[in-house]
């Protein structure tokens, strides 16, 4: 992406990246997002299994400015705006995982991970729960809770940045398969980062899992910063110290050990979609240059922070909507 474009093939040849501007996947062409996120047979197909058991004609003749507006906005009673986003996110991506890695995945395989982003949204809006009880500050909402498989225990964690006053805390919970609960903690940590709050909550978390005799462990977290400095961190990182007694942990004596999951980070996205449509839907229109000027009384409904934090699927939906739009 760059410069609020999708780079598809037909666009990188208009800037004489390549001559070449057909789809790498089935030949045809031009490569336009559309084609990319609908209209490819790899897309057709995968569109056309989910909309199995209620066949929707529309829903590849409609352009791309009402296509992408129409299922967006939830409207359609076929294919929810949730799995809308979801899948022309995994096309997108599958395509170029193609062109740049030279990985393919089936319709099937996208389909399904389309599939399991929805359930596992609705899992956790079922079971959104309050953690932080007497004494907490604020209520925290644990998006993307998916129960790990029989045995295993899943930790949850999550940082926060309060801003009056400014301080930052961490919290998490820590649960069995089944989904009951074992224990749950929050600390406030004072001023700092949220890097460094979130890396705090997966100290606590695991320290605390390890504590209550867990030994098979799922750690999910949905910052995507966290994970990737666990794994590729070094020295020279300002948060080493914590990010070293996070590898410490993660080598006693554990049964197994699985996570951070980056599908939750995904799901994660998707959530604001499910809980709050109103104000995702203004926000993308918004940050898309497509919220009509003469409803001033919507623009209350934009929420920055629905982006602050970097959120990758809020992203593309808004290059997504540029390109059709510009
Ligand atoms: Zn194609």
């Amino acid at each position: 992406m760059n410069q609020g474009r999708l780079l598809t093939n037909a666009e990188r040849a208009r800037r004489h990246l390549t001559s070449d501007t057909n789809c790498k996947i089935c030949g045809g062409g031009p490569e336009t997002t559309l084609h990319v996120v609908r209209d490819c047979p790899f897309a057709r197909a995968t569109w056309a299994d989910l909309l199995e058991d209620e066949p929707d004609s529309r829903f590849f003749e409609q352009d791309g400015q009402r296509w992408s507006l129409y299922y967006l906005s939830g409207k359609s009673n076929t294919i929810d705006a949730t799995i809308f986003a979801g899948t022309c996110w995994l096309l997108w991506k599958n395509q170029n995982d193609f062109v740049f890695q030279d990985k393919l995945k089936t319709h099937t395989q996208v389909q399904f991970h389309s599939k399991q982003l929805r359930d596992e949204i609705i899992k956790a809006f079922d079971q959104e729960k309050t953690v932080f009880g007497t004494g907490g500050t604020r209520e925290q909402r644990l998006v993307g809770w998916q129960p790990p498989a029989q045995d295993w225990v899943c930790v949850n964690t999550d940082g926060s940045v309060n801003h009056s006053p400014e301080s930052t805390s961490c919290g998490g919970i820590i649960r069995r398969s089944d989904g009951r609960f074992i224990r749950a903690f929050t600390a406030n940590l004072g001023r700092g980062s949220i890097t460094r709050a979130e890396l705090a909550g997966i100290v606590y978390g695991l320290d605390l899992a390890w504590e209550q005799g867990v030994r098979k462990v799922l750690l999910q977290t949905d910052s995507a910063t966290a994970k990737s400095l666990i794994e590729n961190a070094t020295e020279q990182h300002i948060h080493f110290s914590q990010i070293s007694e996070i590898r410490r942990i993660l080598q006693r004596d554990w049964t197994s050990i699985a996570g951070p999951l980056v599908l939750r980070t995904l799901a994660g996205g998707l959530e604001p979609l499910v809980c709050r449509p109103v104000c995702s839907i203004t926000t993308l229109l918004h940050y898309s240059h497509l919220l009509p000027r003469n409803l001033d009384r919507l623009s209350r409904f934009v929420r920055p922070e629905l982006l602050v934090r970097g959120n990758p699927l809020f992203l593309f939906i808004i290059n997504l909507l540029r390109c059709f739009w510009s």
